[in-house]
């Protein structure tokens, strides 16, 4: 594979090139879209970059992403926290914010359960939910998680240990396609996913 004849160059083009959907021709061509952009504008990114790793952290309550102790859903009192929505991703929550049908708080799961990839109920945050569904005034717990295999795996396994504690256990309705990812869909139908939920 022919490589840039200046090691910076190269090297910004690996960096690139490592992040998802990321090509090494697209990295190539960021690379030198930043060789030919300003020295400032450069200075920017590369401010940006850093900024999200030392001003930003996860929520303690919910691990959405937040730059205080509480993120803004979990601090805002008009949320119903009687209502969790277990996401797998941060991403998840956006799309389902830009649905305008969810009223109540969130849990990120920070995956799903996956033997094939090495992960185990004890990588995710499923044990803080718990304490939070123990601890908070919880009545409904809604399951969005994208549907895979591991997917309905990790919701079968969540609704188990959930229903031990007394609390009502729903799922987003189908209509999501199987495999599909919620970032992906349109708000509409993540819309009408939530409203038609049915419990496990
Ligand atoms: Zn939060």
């Amino acid at each position: 594979m022919p490589k840039f004849d200046s090691a910076a160059l190269e090297n910004l083009t690996r960096q690139f090139h490592q992040l998802p959907g990321i090509g090494r021709k697209t990295a190539e061509r960021l690379a030198l879209y930043i060789f030919k952009t300003s020295e400032q504008e450069a200075k920017e990114l590369a401010e940006a970059v850093v900024r999200v790793k030392t001003e930003i952290r996860t929520c303690e309550r919910c691990y959405n992403i937040t730059e205080k102790e509480l993120c803004p859903i979990c601090e805002n009192t008009q949320r119903d926290a009687g209502t969790i929505c277990v996401v797998e991703d941060v991403v998840d929550i956006l799309a389902i914010e830009k649905s305008n049908e969810y009223r109540g708080v969130y849990h990120v799961l920070g995956g799903v359960i996956s033997p094939l990839a090495g992960v185990s109920p004890d990588d995710l945050h499923i044990q803080s939910l718990l304490n939070r569904v123990a601890n908070e005034p919880v009545k409904e717990v809604l399951l969005a998680i994208n549907p895979s295999t591991e997917g309905e795996a990790t919701m079968i396994y969540l609704s188990q240990l959930l229903k031990k504690n007394n609390v009502k256990v729903t799922k987003i309705a189908s209509g999501i396609p199987l495999g599909a990812h919620l970032e992906f869909i349109d708000d509409a139908t993540i819309g009408r996913a939530i409203q038609s939920r049915s419990e496990i």
